[in-house]
């Protein structure tokens, strides 16, 4: 949006207090954390070409901000920012670098209900799980604080008496981060945590619906004392997006980039880093199975359920999306889940109270959500529950269920990425594995069962980066998150979340 200098002040002014009144309402306590300006260099800056574009509330679809629509010119003086800020940052300690995620942790704990506020604004995401990922994002800060100072290297055993050969782990340099909106603080604590923690520098670009809650994760940053340039921030409009994720990807002076969001994406920056090989890593879509054999707890399995499916609104890479229930449990399977999602689930705006089921982030994402289900409905599915759109013009899709679904409807083929449940029968523990790993899509996949042959036979079998069996909530700093196949390369969180941002150098010393 471009808008003229005076007019698009004034206006911005207006809706940066109205958003200020609207969240003190809430309770917000620190109005100085919603930050309308990209940080670059340890400055608040606007774009140099002066443009704007709006974020949006998609509960209200109401404009709450403009924030900067920076093109190359700006990445360009973050790139240069983030270099030159590397030259001296990769000389700091372990202990300094600990020190400051550590305080950067505890600004985060402390301010942890106004960044849930300003999420729930511009994400829609309800209050409760909004606060939910803040102490996730959080908890990256407090776990790679600890990781910094276990960066070990190695000493090999050499093949003479004449040399000794060790290896050093460095880190690689300038990082860009290209961030999505699902979760738009932990996406960005769970790459620049380890970055930092590694004696990298960061750009971070963050999602275009969802720039707030990374400015003001970052405004604690820079409380926390983190050096000027060695955290950089770029807002971009998704007209902008792609020349900015362009230079991120190709510029001389960026080692590596790390990426959350779509496998389409992803792949298209894949292909820009080949020519410089830059270090690269994705964390992509996912396509998630959920198995219920016959010998599992069904109450246990509508709970975890619950949880996979409708955190955020159906709106993770890591959602069940493929329900397979075997024949004998699946018509009690069917009216316990019926049951639990007519009476857990509220929609609504994510201020009000009791509601967990928010808004779907956009047009586009509704558009995508509701042709899936007509899609796949026209195909045959059976619709138990809901089946669109709440209220027309509004963002909202009613909690779905659609039963006897096919391998060959969309529903069971594309990432829903919204609140639908599709299930499907199955017969034998083979015939669950073919359609499980029938994707390109290898993230996250659940099964629930309570025979200990069948659980170590299925986990090993299912082709996915994770396994959460008889447990949903899988994701934790602890945990080693990151998928196969066409679900990305590399970890984040655990120790290995730090391979990415680290290189091995191998020293090889003469002995006379
Ligand atoms: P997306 O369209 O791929 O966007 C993700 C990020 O990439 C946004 O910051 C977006 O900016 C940026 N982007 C888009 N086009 C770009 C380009 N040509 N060059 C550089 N950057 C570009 O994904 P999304 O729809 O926001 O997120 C949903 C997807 O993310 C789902 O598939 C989900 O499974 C996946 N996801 C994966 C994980 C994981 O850990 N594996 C976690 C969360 C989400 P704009 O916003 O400006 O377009």
């Amino acid at each position: 949006m471009t808008v003229f200098p005076l007019v698009g002040t004034i206006l911005r002014h207006h809706q940066q207090m109205h958003l200020m009144e609207m969240l003190k309402g809430h309770g917000l306590r620190f109005a100085s954390l919603l930050r309308q300006e990209a940080y670059i260099g340890g400055k608040w800056v606007s774009a140099s070409n002066g443009k704007l574009f709006p974020v949006t509330n998609p509960s209200t679809r109401k404009v709450i901000a403009n924030v900067p629509d920076m093109d190359e010119v700006d990445t360009q003086a973050a790139i240069d920012a983030a270099y030159e800020a590397f030259q001296t940052w990769q000389r700091t300690t372990a202990k300094e670098r600990s020190l400051l995620l550590r305080k950067w942790h505890n600004l985060m704990e402390e301010h942890k209900e106004d960044l849930a506020l300003i999420m729930t604004a511009e994400a829609g995401k309800p209050l409760v799980e909004a606060r939910g990922e803040i102490a996730y994002g959080s908890s990256f800060l407090e776990w790679y604080s600890e990781e910094a100072r276990r960066i070990y290297g190695e000493v090999a055993q050499s093949p003479t008496n004449s040399k000794e050969m060790i290896f050093l782990r460095q880190p690689i340099g300038v990082t860009s981060m290209i961030t999505p909106w699902n979760f738009p603080n932990a996406m960005i604590t769970r790459k620049a945590a380890a970055a930092l923690a590694a004696g990298c520098t960061c750009i971070i670009k963050p999602a275009e619906d969802t720039p707030l809650s990374g400015l003001a994760a970052v405004d604690l940053a820079e409380k926390a004392g983190f050096p000027p340039g060695v955290l950089n921030v770029v807002t971009a409009s998704r007209k902008n997006t792609p020349a900015v994720g362009k230079l991120l990807c190709t510029s001389s002076k960026v080692a590596g980039i790390s990426f959350t969001g779509s496998t389409a994406v992803g792949r298209h920056l894949y292909e820009l880093c080949a020519h410089g090989i830059k270090r690269i890593g994705l964390e992509l879509g996912g396509n998630a199975p959920f198995i219920v054999f016959n010998s599992a707890n069904i109450k246990s399995a509508v709970e975890g359920l619950m949880v996979a499916k409708f955190r955020n609104t159906g709106q993770a890479c890591i959602s069940a999306n493929r329900i397979l229930v075997q024949e004998e449990i699946y018509d009690e399977f069917l009216e316990a889940l019926k049951e639990s999602v007519s009476k857990n689930l509220i929609v609504g705006d994510g201020f009000d109270k009791g509601v967990n089921q928010g808004p779907l982030i956009n047009d586009s994402q509704l558009r995508k959500v509701e042709n899936i289900v007509n899609e796949s409905v026209a195909a045959g599915a059976k619709v138990v529950l809901g089946g669109k759109c709440l209220k027309k013009g509004s963002l909202f899709f009613e909690p779905t269920i659609l039963s006897e679904v096919t391998e060959d409807m969309s529903c069971f083929q594309e990432e829903v990425f919204g609140p639908v449940i599709s299930l499907k029968r199955f017969t034998t523990e083979e015939e669950a594995l073919k359609i499980a790993n029938s994707t390109d899509q290898g993230l996250a996949s659940y099964f629930y069962s309570q025979d200990v042959s069948q659980v170590w036979r299925v986990a090993r079998r299912l082709e996915t980066g994770m396994v959460g069996i008889n447990e949903s909530l899988i994701s934790a700093a602890e945990g080693a998150f990151g998928g196969v196949k066409q679900s990305g390369i590399g970890r984040e969180g655990s120790k290995h979340g730090i391979d990415d941002f680290t290189y091995l150098k191998y020293l090889c010393i003469g002995v006379n």
